[in-house]
Formats: structure tokens, sequence, C-alpha cells
């Protein structure tokens, strides 16, 4: 990996979203010395079965406190409300001043189409917001900052149409995964879906297909089609 450190921002529509897709990958990365900072535009507070909206909000802030600190990451929950995220300046300027204070060298964001539509507004946030902080004609309190690099990670609820063509081999932060992922009540069940059962799955399918036997575990993300665009005098 790279010797420089880094500063890396996963993007995600709800607390747990980034952590569930990225997390292993933020963690290899947080623990080689990289800045690693989850950002979740709302707590994600509608999905609780028996909480309310108000209380669950508190739960999953807290959550997503004590999972980032065992990925190695920092957090940051914006107060959108779960299902009803705008896509509008207000935001995309928010999330643009957000880039221009951490400069990350990498955006992990949703891939664009989903079956929530707070995901895929998450996604056209995400390039927009990135779009803004690189333009050195939007002034704003601090200095335009470009993201060179966009990744899109793996969430089983945006999986329309998501082709992964980067396999990160996670076996040595696959545990630490689990232990920071277990800080979600979600995580285990506990809101009506298996969270844990799915990506646990994934993480072990996606090492077959992309290692076969070389490792144990790993994570996919998909690069924007422009990311793999080769420009050589002669064939790659
Ligand atoms: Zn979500």
């Amino acid at each position: 990996m790279e010797e420089k450190p880094l500063s890396i921002l996963a993007l995600g529509a709800h607390a747990a979203d980034q952590e569930l897709s990225a997390g292993m990958i933020l963690a290899k990365y947080a623990r080689a010395g990289h800045r690693v900072t989850i950002l979740s535009l709302t707590p994600g507070e509608k999905g609780h079965p028996v909480l309310s909206a108000e209380d669950y909000k508190h739960q999953k802030i807290r959550e997503a406190e004590a999972c980032a600190a065992i990925l190695g990451a920092e957090t940051r929950v914006l107060g959108y409300r779960d299902a009803e995220l705008p896509v509008n300046d207000a935001i995309t300027f928010e999330v643009c001043d957000i880039i221009r204070e951490l400069k990350p060298d990498i955006l992990i964001t949703h891939w664009e189409r989903s079956i929530h539509k707070d995901h895929s507004n998450a996604h056209k946030i995400a390039l927009d917001a990135r779009f803004y902080a690189g333009l050195r004609r939007i002034e704003r309190e601090l200095p335009s900052h470009w993201i060179n690099k966009v990744y899109y990670s793996e969430n089983w609820e945006d999986m329309d149409g998501y082709e992964p063509d980067v396999y990160v081999d996670t076996s040595e932060t696959f545990d630490q995964y689990c232990g920071a992922l277990s800080q979600f009540e979600l995580w285990d069940g506990g809101t009506g879906w298996p969270y844990a059962d799915y990506y646990r799955s994934l993480a072990r399918m996606r090492a077959c297909l992309g290692f076969g036997k070389r490792a144990q575990y790993a994570s996919t993300l998909a690069r924007p089609k422009d990311a793999k665009v080769v420009r050589s005098p002669g064939l790659p």
C-alpha cells in the first residue's frame, strides 16, 4: 500500500451503510496509518421494529461511534432524516465543505442504483459535492480540493447493475470488522434482516471469486467508468 498517509472518506446514506460494505477495507487502511472518516448523511433512524425514530437515532449514533472506534476510523453523522434525504444545494454544499476540510484522496460511496432512494440520493450528493469541492471558482470558506479516486462499495441494497472490478484481500481485518459491526444491533438481525449472515458470506464468496485459495475473505469495489479508461501508446 501507499507510503504517504492518505485521507479516505466513506460516505453513506445511513449510519452502518459504509461500515457494512467497506468496513474491512477501511480497517485495513486505518491499520496502515491512513486517516479514515465515515460520513453518514442520516442516522438511519426509521429502521427499528420497536424503537421510536428518536430513540433509535440516539442508539444508532452511539453504535456508529463504537463501530468506528474499533475500525480505527472517525465518524460523523449528519442530521438529515431517514427516508427523506433530499438532493439539493444545501446538503451538497454541506458535504462540499466537509470534503474541503478533510481533503480526501479517496472517496468511497454508494453505487448509483439502489432499492433504497436515500442510497441513490447519497450517490448523487457525493459526486456533486466532489465536483463543487474541486471547483476553484466556487468560493467557500476553505480552498478547493479535488478527490482523485472514487469507488463504489458493495451494499446488498445497491446491487442493480453493480459489477465489482476491484477485489481487496481483507482476510486480516475480517475479525476486526465483525467485532466492529456487532456494535450495531442490526448486525445480528435485531432489526429483522440478517446482516451478519449476508456480509460474512459475501466476504467469503468474494475471496473465492477474486483470489481462489489465496485469501480467506475479500471485499469488492466498483470504479466509475472513466476511471477504467486506459491511455497508453500500446495495448495495456
Ligand atoms: Zn442504508
